[in-house]
């Protein structure tokens, strides 16, 4: 197996020719079937501006300083602190992303709306000039140390480089003082390839030795369900295409790999738990840190783009099953709009961290910093 073996070309033929474009582009998310599996090449802000937001210790930082973006960004949720650990961007469109940005994050989007929501958020060049404009989307993995555990949850798209712009997360978690084999548990939100390459290295050896690997039962079922995978991607590029990355996976990390139920919100460690937030894939989950009365939400895929905030329907090519995606993303917002908590999502602008706030009928996203 080579994670590096991914070939773009592949990926643009298999563009091409199918007739169900939305379907494949559907299917980019485990694009790294290309390359390891089925191919011939298998192989609110005031409270987030007090000092303990501030970037991840390190010589010379100043507490309560605007993060480097590239920099471990620190914060704390009650006793429990959480590092945004930058692993990268993904530039698109690109040979591996071919979709502009428009198509690309807000695929199901009614045209004019979507055209009068990106030129009001200074992006009307997605619409206006779909040939030229790009956009960068930033991966961004979580440590969460309770002082007894340090998890992290999600491992970027590794350094194989079968989504260029990532891979940075092994340099990162040192900076952050957190190095590999301090890890003591790994949670993949969902099997994307930009979410669960980097659990190996390049290898194929669990990247984090010293850990335990923790899936939803949810998501691991359906990427192993052949029946189910048939129903989700009735064509069978596009089957191999949206498989490939937990096919390539989950056998290097199985002796590892532990199950939670996400329906159940089920304890990770203290203070961690699995929440259910179907859609983008049939099992995604988010992950919910309380301690102390506060409570943070990491929402990973749910939402792509700020403007998901304030138009929840405008679905990515990623979004696997679109409806669902569309209700679990406004019950998350709702709920985060209606009592307070923070979210920090991992395709925002880095650290990705922030509020919705409610505007008459609108929701709008509040960064923090
Ligand atoms: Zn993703």
């Amino acid at each position: 197996m080579n994670l590096g073996d991914f070939d773009p070309e592949a990926l643009a033929r298999l563009l091409r020719a199918d007739a169900s474009r939305r379907v494949v582009l559907r299917s980019l998310g485990g694009l790294t079937a290309l390359a390891v599996a089925g191919t011939p090449r298998a192989g609110r802000a005031a409270q987030d501006a007090t000092p303990n937001a501030s970037p991840a210790a390190s010589p010379g930082a100043t507490p309560g300083a605007t993060p480097a973006a590239t920099g471990p960004y620190r914060f704390m949720v009650g006793e429990i602190a959480v590092v945004a650990v930058p692993d990268g961007t993904l530039a698109f469109p690109s040979a591996a992303l071919p979709p502009a940005p428009a198509q690309f994050l807000f695929a199901d989007a009614p045209p004019e709306e979507l055209a009068a929501a990106l030129r009001d958020a200074g992006l009307g060049e997605w619409i206006d000039s779909p040939g030229t404009a790009s956009a960068q989307v930033s991966i961004t993995p979580l440590v969460i140390d309770t002082g007894d555990h340090r998890v992290l949850v999600d491992t970027g798209p590794g350094t194989g480089a079968p989504l260029p712009g990532g891979g940075q997360l092994v340099a990162s978690l040192g900076a952050a003082g957190y190095p590999p084999e301090t890890i003591d548990t790994v949670v993949l939100s969902h099997a994307h390839v930009d979410h669960i390459l980097g659990a190996v290295d390049a290898a194929g050896a669990p990247a984090f030795p010293n850990a335990r690997y923790v899936m939803g039962q949810t998501e691991h079922a359906f990427w192993t369900d052949g029946a189910r995978l048939a129903e989700v991607f009735p064509d069978p590029a596009a089957r191999e295409g949206a498989a490939g990355s937990a096919r390539a996976i989950l056998p290097l990390i199985e002796a590892k790999l532990g199950l939670v139920d996400d329906a159940a919100e089920a304890e990770i460690v203290p203070g961690v738990r699995a929440v259910a937030a179907p859609g983008h894939t049939p099992g995604h989950m988010a992950i919910a840190v309380e301690s102390g009365g506060e409570r943070l939400l990491a929402t990973f895929d749910a939402l792509s783009h700020p403007l998901h905030v304030e138009h929840p329907e405008g679905n990515s090519v990623f979004d696997t099953l679109p409806d669902q995606t569309d209700a679990t993303r406004r019950a998350l917002l709702d709920r985060a709009a209606a009592d307070g908590t923070r979210l920090i999502v991992y395709h925002f602008p880095f650290p990705g961290l922030g509020r919705v706030v409610r505007q008459g009928d609108a929701l709008r996203w509040e960064p923090a910093t």
